[in-house]
């Protein structure tokens, strides 16, 4: 995952400040940070000092975009694009120093400061992308370039298309009665969106299982019975209350022996929001009107072409294409795997038959038979070791960059260490900050975030962030990771690398200021390193006997890689034409009621060619929350969209010799350098010689 401020004040500057703000000198916000890799001096930032600094940053910010608006010079890259990312210096300062200090160590004041200062920067955005004047400053480049008046290079042609994009996305250009009537739907989108949050929430609440015989529960432990009495009691029923998470399937399927049960438990999820007092149906129905009328106030088809044009598929064309042509495959690999679990529950039921609510137990079961004792290989994961021995010798071996820690720097806190990195000549190229362990204070999950974007304009060099959330040792007790967290660690470095290795001109395009359906796929293609055998060999040493893992169980470990991967892809890719279809769909092909839902939903998986009964999408349309309240509407896709130039990239390493430093120049130099400076599948052709090959994903979930 990656972490970003609002794009607009992201643009990071340097510059002289104005008189005004010099009452804030005593504020470290408000000048460059002397200390080294411009890190920010923490023991010097109050409270007060940051609500200061984002205020004149806010002020100063606006001072500087109208200074470009009103200049009657000609229209250049200096007096425009250049003075762009110079401005809002203070702004951006005190806004990465401040957040990645929230995210991973907040205290009540912190969140005060957050919950006054949302509203604010969102009105400081709107004014920015309603600022006219910018606009057709913008434009008049636009033209001089077009007329053949001045030339742009490749990075100033992207910069100024991504702006110019930015406002149009915005509505700027479009007349007011347009402007209203889009400012109109977007409040109401929010609106509806909510509701639907809520009622998806509370529905899925309501749709828990109750339970009133102990004996129907057999399977689960006394851990997972107990937190279901206590849920009925908490909600003052006698029995035990089994809870729905999210998607379709169900966790507590995998150990339910009672089919009824799982029966129960199954419809309870794919029934949630068809009816009832939790119907989401209509709220689907006036979010995808809604969004089809945005879209055409802002000159595109549908929903979906508005919102690919803004990832790198760039049009719902390319994403048909891409989930067509995984489908037949993904369809084989899911009927293969029903096969199997059919023949192992037939074993159990000679006359049964093998229904969609049996599926998840008969997996796990499968499952458990491969599985690796995960107390055998805690022992050879200490975290320090998996660092330094995996984590950065991969980086090393294929981008000769090497990494000191500076003891002398510190952190958002003492547990954040500070690594600076160089180059294999020796040059100083950046700093890493390493923060690995859960505290009370942090957000859950793993992320990297950026506290200075690279930019050869203001000769800033790269300061990252690498903040997960590993269960902390006790003191002087060795930090044992699990498997799952040494994956967390290379793919949250892998978004280290691109910032890292960033090697732009304009800090608004630097590292990871790529599109949605493209920013997972580095960090994606670092993970295949924690499975390289040579470096596991190196990192995976026993922290008492200093012994290497065991070949054996080296190779049961890479044997549980596959393990129903079928099953995912399929109820992913599902998942994700049902949002294409809601998304392209005329508004006068769509359901005019309710009760049209469930046929709309069956229709577009039939057209599309995966109906498959025994599994259902990983999210139905009343429960998709990605899609109807979150930041995933028409864009679901790009999950499957970056994995497969992952493993299209994989495929390459491995034909050109796998962990080598020729692998690593090629893959930095034409990829993870250009960041967000061009567009990024140009990008990838250049590094790739031709587009991503879908047939390295299906040959990855096993059809070889
Ligand atoms: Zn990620």
């Amino acid at each position: 995952m990656v972490q970003n401020y609002s794009l607009l004040a992201k643009r990071s500057v340097r510059g002289d400040l104005s008189v005004r703000l010099n009452e804030g000198m005593s504020n470290s916000l408000m000048h460059p940070s002397s200390l080294d890799f411009q890190l920010p001096d923490y023991a010097a930032i109050t409270d007060e000092g940051v609500r200061h600094a984002l205020d004149a940053g806010m002020a100063q910010h606006i001072e500087e975009l109208d200074a470009i608006a009103q200049n009657t010079d000609p229209a250049t890259v200096q007096n425009t694009l250049e003075e762009w990312e110079r401005s809002g210096r203070i702004l951006s300062r005190a806004l990465s120093a401040f957040w990645v200090a929230k995210a991973a160590d907040t205290n009540p004041e912190r969140d005060a400061i957050v919950a006054e200062y949302s509203p604010k920067l969102a009105v400081h955005s709107d004014a920015i992308l309603l600022n006219k004047a910018l606009y057709e400053r913008l434009r008049s480049l636009a033209t001089r370039r077009d007329s053949g008046e001045i030339a742009l290079d490749t990075q100033d042609a992207h910069l100024l298309s991504e702006q110019l994009r930015e406002f149009e996305r915005g509505g700027i250009a479009l007349p007011d009665d347009d402007k209203d009537r889009l400012r109109q739907i977007n409040a109401e989108l929010a609106d509806v969106a909510t509701t639907f949050q809520k009622l998806i929430t509370d529905g899925r609440n309501a749709a828990s299982v109750l339970v009133t015989r102990e004996a129907d529960l057999e399977g689960l432990d006394s851990t997972e019975r107990e937190a279901a009495r206590s849920l009925a009691a908490d909600a003052g029923q006698a029995g035990w209350l089994l809870p729905l998470v999210n998607t379709t399937g169900q966790s507590v399927l995998t150990a339910t022996k009672n089919r009824d049960l799982r029966k129960r438990v199954y419809n309870a999820s794919i029934n949630r929001g068809f009816g009832g007092a939790h119907d989401t149906r209509q709220l689907v129905l006036d979010t995808v009107a809604l969004r089809q009328e945005r879209a055409h106030l802002l000159g595109f088809e549908h929903h979906a072409g508005y919102v690919a044009d803004d990832g790198c598929a760039q049009s719902t064309d390319n994403v048909t294409a891409m989930l067509q042509r995984l489908a037949p495959g993904a369809k084989e690999i899911v009927q293969r795997e029903a096969q199997g679990l059919q023949a192992r529950f037939s074993i159990d039921h000679p006359e049964g038959t093998f229904e969609p609510w049996d599926w998840e137990f008969y997996a796990a079961r499968a499952a458990a038979e491969n599985a690796v004792d995960a107390d055998e290989l805690k022992p050879y994961l200490e975290f320090e070791r998996v660092l330094t021995h995996g984590v950065f010798a991969a980086a090393t071996q294929l981008y000769g960059t090497t990494f000191h820690e500076r003891t002398d720097l510190v952190g958002y806190t003492a547990e954040a260490r500070v690594f600076e990195v160089r180059e294999e000549s020796g040059v100083i190229l950046g700093a890493v900050v390493i923060d690995p362990f859960t505290r009370p204070t942090k957000q859950g999950g793993a992320w990297m975030t950026s506290i200075v974007d690279q930019s050869r304009l203001l000769d800033d060099k790269p300061v990252v962030t690498n903040t997960c959330n590993f269960t902390k040792p006790a003191v002087d007790a060795p930090s044992l990771l699990t498997w799952d967290n040494v994956i967390t660690l290379f793919h949250e470095f892998g978004h280290d690398l691109h910032g890292l290795l960033s090697d732009v001109r304009y800090p608004s395009r630097s590292g990871t200021a790529t599109p949605q359906d493209f920013v997972e796929y580095p960090s994606q293609v670092n993970e295949i390193w924690a499975w390289e055998p040579a470096l596991i060999q190196d990192y995976a040493v026993h922290h008492l006997t200093g012994q290497p893992m065991p070949e054996s169980l080296r190779n049961a470990l890479v044997s549980t890689r596959r393990e129903g991967i079928g099953y995912d892809t399929y109820e992913k890719l599902a998942a994700m034409m049902l949002d294409q279809s809601w998304h392209t769909t005329p508004v006068s092909e769509l359901p005019d009621s309710p009760e049209g839902v469930e046929s709309f939903e069956a229709t577009a998986l039939d057209s599309w060619g995966v109906s498959f009964p025994l599994v259902q999408p990983r999210y139905r349309t009343t429960y998709f929350a990605h899609i109807f309240a979150g930041g995933y509407s028409a864009s679901y896709y790009s999950y499957l969209w970056s994995e497969v130039m992952d493993a299209d990239t994989v495929a390459w390493i491995r034909d050109n010799g796998g962990l080598n430093r020729d692998v690593g120049e090629r893959f930095r130099r034409s990829l993870l350098a250009r960041g967000g400076s061009q567009p990024v599948m140009e990008s990838y052709e250049q590094f790739r010689g031709s587009p991503p090959d879908e047939t390295h994903l299906l040959a990855r979930i096993g059809l070889e």
